[in-house]
């Protein structure tokens, strides 16, 4: 959804206030594209501070599906995100984009409030995501997911060099 700010620009003190539905249906970043599997409107409002100075507020909460780091399943991630942004709108827009190294969500006089999200979402995106905090993960050799069964390959040495000194070990016996 675009916003006008033309409206809120045109006096000083002027506010408004709006509920908007995210339009995006999968987030994407460098990692990856993660489906969005809840959503709320977006409450925001913005108040002009004068001197073509915009004050967003307001909170956005979703729910992406984001693959556990150590097996892969999908877990459900929950975003509540307060947000308090000023924006110069005497800034251009390159400007801007230099500033705060991110996607332009102002273009124009218009406000575009998906990628407004997306950018609160990036800063707000976690390093790891875990099923749970003991996850076993996924063998590394036959690629079992370990919290659902034990594969035979679990028994021997996680440590690479000890595998490595156990495949030596194999193919003399081999021969
Ligand atoms: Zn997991
Ligand atoms: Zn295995």
């Amino acid at each position: 959804m675009w916003i006008h700010l033309s409206e809120v620009l045109s006096a000083e003190g002027k506010e408004k206030t709006y509920t908007c539905e995210i339009g995006f249906n999968a987030f994407q970043t460098g990692n990856g594209s993660y489906p969005v599997t809840e959503k709320s409107p977006v409450s925001l409002k913005i108040v002009n501070l004068g001197e073509k100075r915009l004050l967003l507020s307001g909170r956005c909460s979703l729910t992406l599906s984001i693959p556990c780091d150590r097996c892969l399943e999908e877990v459900p991630q929950k975003f509540d995100i307060p947000f308090e942004r000023e924006i110069d709108m005497n800034q251009t827009e390159e400007e801007r984009i230099e500033d705060l190294d991110e996607q332009p969500y102002i273009v124009g006089f218009q406000l575009d409030v998906d990628r407004f999200v997306e950018t609160e979402l990036f800063l707000h995106m976690p390093m790891k995501v875990l099923c749970s905090d003991d996850c076993k993960g996924i063998c590394d050799r036959c690629g079992a997911n370990l919290n659902r069964e034990t594969c035979g390959c679990s028994q021997e040495p996680k440590d690479p060099r000890m595998a490595a000194i156990l495949d030596i070990f194999h193919s003399a016996a081999d021969q």
